[in-house]
C-alpha cells in the first residue's frame, strides 16, 4: 500500500468536473484509490463522493492506492491534483472577474427606492434581497407536481426495458439542458457540470444498480436523486450545498419524462411575468426565455444559489427565502417586488403599481436633469470641496459609475466580488480585479476594502464557525489575520495592482491599534519578498474603516497609523445604538441621525483633521439628501454611494449654504 500527501491545485478545488474527470482517470487503474482529508476517507473513483468531500483548492489531503498498478496511480493521479490548470477559466483577463457579481441596477434607486413600498400597500412579505431592482406584473407559478412513482418493481423479464427507458430519459432531459443558447454565457458550465454528475456512477450507475435488482426506472430515479439531493444538502460548504436544489430539479425532469408527465416548465412563459417558485434550479432556469422574466420569488435560495448567481448576472430583481406558504404564492396572479428591500406584494392593489411606475417614471425625469452634474466637482456655497465617489461591488459597475462622473472609488467592497465564486480566488483573479479598477479611474483614488466577511456576509470556501453573535463575531480583519492563507494573497495582489493606478486599501472593522499594525507589518513583509522575487508593486495608502465605538474612541491614536478613514455608518449606527441592522422591526431606533452617532462621527473627524489625514463615509448615509449636509458640517471630506445616487448628491452638496473653503 502507498500513501502521500498531495497539495490540491486544481482550480477551485475538487467540485463537479474536475471531480468527475479525477474518478474517471482513478478508474482507469486496477488498485483501489482512497482520498483522506483530516479523518474522513472516500473512494478516489467516485465523483459524487470525492465532491461531497468538499476539497478546496490549495488544501493537503492524503491519497492512498493498494494493488497492482499503485506506483503508477499515485503518480498519474497526484499530477492531476498538482495541475493548476485543471477547471482553470479560460483566461485570466478581466473578463473573468468581470462577469462576477454584476448588480445591474433598474433605473430604481435613489429617490425611488430609499422610500419604502410598503406606505403604499401595507403589508409586504419579506425575503432575502438576492438582486436588486422594481418589478411589478402576472406571476408564472412554477410549482411542480409531487411525482410519484406509480410501480415500484418491474418483473425480471421488463428489467432491459427499463434500462434502456432510464437511458433515454436521461439522455432527453440533459440534451433539453445543454441545448445551445445565446444567452447561456458562463452558466454554461454549470449545466456541464450537472450532466457530469448525472451520468456519474453516483447518479446514473446507482439508479441502474437499482433497475437490475427490479426497481421500476422512475422508482429508482427519484429514490437515488433524493438521496444525492440530501448529501449535498447538508453540507457544511454553502456553494456546494446550493446544488441540492441542481439535483433535485434533474431528478424530477427525469422522472416526469419517465412517467409521460407534462412538467411545467420555464420554457413556457407566456411573456414577461413574475417567476413564482419554491425553488428554481439552474436546469429550470436554462429553459426559460430569460428576457421575458421580470422578476423572481422564492420560497427557498440564497444569495449564492444559483438562481441568485443568474439573476444578478441579468439585472432581474430577485427575492429569496420568501416567508410565505405555498398555496399564497400559487394563488396569486400578480406580484410586486423590491429587490432592494426584499419585499413582495402579491395580488397588491394598483394603486401599488402606480406609484412603482411613478418612481420610475420620476426617477428617469430626475436622473435626466441631474446628468449636468455629471463633470461637477462640488462644492458648498462657501467653496469646501467634497469628493463624490462611488461604493462598487463587481467590475460589471465600473461604467455606471464612469456615466455618473465618479470621483473615483471610496469602497470597493471585494467580498462581493468572491461571493459568485465557488471559493477565493486566486491571487491573479484578484490582482486582475483590482488592477482593472485601478486603471479605470486613475488618477482618481480607488479604496479596495480588504475582505469583510463574515455576520451578513458568508463566503462559500471559508468555513464560518456557529455563532451566538455573528454582528459582534469573526469578521472583517479578526477573521482575516486569523487566515494568512485568505489574506495574504488578497494584501500581495493589492500590492501588485497599485501600479497600475491610485490604489488605497481599506481595513474592515477595526476596534484596535495593534490590528493596523499586524496588517502593516504584513504589508511590509509581503512587499519585500515581492521585491526579492522581482514582481512590479507598489505601496497603497493604507486606511482604516471606522465602524466600531471602540475605534472612534480611540481614532486619535488610530490616525497617527493610517493616512486615511473612512466612516461605515451602516454598522457605526448598530454598534453605536445596539440595533441589529438587518432587523425590519428596530427599523425606527437605527438612526444615524441619533445624535449618539452624530457626536462620534464629529469626533473622528476632527481626530482625522488634527492629523492631518481625509475622512469619508461610505455607508448608506452618505447618499442620503438629507443628512449630506449634516455630514459635511460635521467635517467629512469625502462621500462615498452607489452610482445611482452620486449626481443627486454633487447636486446637494452644490446647495449647502456657508461651509467655509478652509473647513477641511
Ligand atoms: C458600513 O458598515 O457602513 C459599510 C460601508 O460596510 P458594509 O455595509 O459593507 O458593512
Ligand atoms: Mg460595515
Amino acid at each position: 500500500m502507498l500513501e502521500t500527501p498531495v497539495v490540491v491545485k486544481v482550480h477551485e478545488g475538487l467540485h463537479a468536473r474536475p471531480a468527475t474527470q479525477f474518478a474517471k482517470l482513478a478508474k482507469g487503474f486496477s488498485c483501489s484509490l482512497a482520498i483522506g482529508r483530516g479523518e474522513t476517507w472516500t473512494d478516489a473513483k467516485s465523483a459524487v463522493k470525492l465532491m461531497l468531500l468538499g476539497v478546496k483548492q490549495n488544501e493537503r489531503i492524503v491519497l492512498r492506492a493498494e494493488g497492482e498498478d499503485e506506483r503508477e496511480a499515485m503518480g498519474r493521479l497526484a499530477e492531476f491534483l498538482a495541475d493548476e490548470t485543471i477547471a482553470a477559466p479560460a483566461s485570466s483577463d478581466s473578463g473573468s472577474t468581470g462577469s462576477v457579481a454584476s448588480h445591474n441596477a433598474q433605473p430604481v434607486r435613489g429617490d425611488a427606492a430609499n422610500e419604502s413600498l410598503s406606505a403604499v400597500q401595507g403589508q409586504s412579505l419579506k425575503g432575502i434581497a438576492a438582486s436588486e431592482g422594481l418589478a411589478f406584473g402576472n406571476t408564472f407559478a412554477y410549482f411542480r407536481e409531487e411525482i410519484v412513482a406509480d410501480r415500484q418493481f418491474v418483473a425480471p423479464h421488463e428489467v432491459e426495458d427499463e434500462l434502456s427507458r432510464f437511458g433515454t430519459a436521461l439522455e432527453d432531459t440533459l440534451r433539453a439542458m445543454l441545448a445551445p443558447r445565446a444567452d447561456a454565457g458562463e452558466h454554461e458550465e454549470i449545466f456541464a457540470a450537472i450532466a457530469d454528475v448525472a451520468r456519474s456512477d453516483d447518479f446514473a450507475g446507482a439508479i441502474r444498480a437499482l433497475v437490475a435488482s427490479r426497481w421500476s426506472a422512475e422508482a429508482a430515479t427519484l429514490k437515488c436523486g433524493m438521496d444525492l439531493a440530501i448529501a449535498f444538502a447538508t453540507l457544511p460548504d454553502e456553494y456546494l450545498r446550493s446544488r441540492a436544489d441542481d439535483i433535485r430539479g434533474l431528478t424530477r425532469s427525469i422522472a416526469a419524462t419517465l412517467l409521460g408527465k407534462q412538467q411545467s416548465s420555464l420554457g413556457d412563459l407566456p411573456g414577461p411575468c413574475i417567476v413564482v417558485a419554491e425553488d428554481l434550479s439552474a436546469p429550470d432556469l436554462a429553459r426559460a426565455d430569460l428576457a421575458n422574466i421580470l422578476g423572481i420569488v422564492c420560497t427557498s435560495g440564497s444569495a449564492t444559489s444559483h438562481v441568485a448567481i443568474i439573476a444578478r448576472t441579468h439585472g432581474i430583481p430577485a427575492i429569496l427565502g420568501v416567508a410565505a406558504d405555498r398555496d399564497a404564492l400559487r394563488a396569486a396572479s400578480r406580484a410586486a417586488i423590491d429587490g432592494c428591500s426584499g419585499e413582495v406584494w402579491l395580488d397588491h392593489a394598483p394603486e401599488l403599481e402606480r406609484s412603482m411606475s411613478k418612481r420610475l417614471e420620476a426617477q428617469r425625469e430626475v436622473d435626466v436633469a441631474l446628468l449636468a452634474y455629471r463633470d461637477v466637482e462640488p462644492q458648498t456655497q462657501g467653496g469646501r470641496k467634497i469628493q463624490v465617489a462611488a461604493n462598487l461591488g463587481s467590475l460589471a459597475e465600473i461604467e455606471a459609475a464612469q456615466r455618473v462622473g465618479a470621483m473615483g472609488v471610496g469602497l470597493f467592497r471585494t467580498e462581493l466580488l468572491f461571493l459568485d465564486q465557488r471559493c477565493v480566488p486566486s491571487e491573479d483573479e484578484q490582482y486582475e480585479a483590482y488592477a482593472t479598477l485601478a486603471r479605470a479611474f486613475a488618477p482618481q483614488p480607488v479604496i479596495i476594502r480588504t475582505l469583510d466577511a463574515g455576520a451578513d456576509k458568508p463566503l462559500p470556501g471559508i468555513r464560518f464557525p456557529e455563532e451566538e453573535n455573528p454582528f459582534l463575531g469573526w469578521r472583517g480583519i479578526r477573521m482575516c489575520l486569523d487566515c494568512p492563507e485568505i489574506f495574504e494573497p488578497q494584501l500581495r495582489a493589492l500590492l501588485r495592482a497599485a501600479v497600475h493606478g491610485n490604489l488605497w486599501v481599506m481595513i474592515p472593522m477595526v476596534d484596535d491599534v495593534e490590528e493596523v499594525r499586524r496588517v502593516k507589518s504584513m504589508l511590509a513583509r509581503l512587499s519585500a519578498e515581492l521585491t526579492t522575487r522581482g514582481i512590479a508593486h507598489a505601496q497603497p495608502k493604507l486606511g482604516i474603516m471606522i465602524e466600531t465605538p471602540a475605534a472612534v474612541l480611540i481614532a486619535d491614536d488610530l490616525a497617527k497609523e493610517v493616512e486615511f478613514f473612512s466612516i461605515g455608518t451602516n454598522d457605526l449606527t448598530q454598534y453605536i445604538m445596539a440595533v441589529d441592522r438587518m432587523n425590519p422591526q428596530l427599523a425606527s431606533l437605527y438612526r444615524t441621525d441619533h445624535p449618539a452617532v452624530l457626536k462620534a462621527i464629529r469626533m473622528v473627524c476632527d481626530a482625522a483633521h488634527r492629523a492631518n489625514i481625509s475622512v469619508g463615509v461610505c455607508g448608506e448615509a452618505a447618499s442620503r439628501p438629507d443628512m449630506i449636509p449634516t455630514l459635511v458640517r460635521l467635517g467629512v471630506d469625502e462621500l462615498s454611494m452607489s452610482p445611482s445616487a452620486i449626481l443627486r448628491a454633487k447636486k446637494v452638496i452644490t446647495e449647502i449654504a456657508g461651509e467655509r473653503r478652509d473647513a477641511a
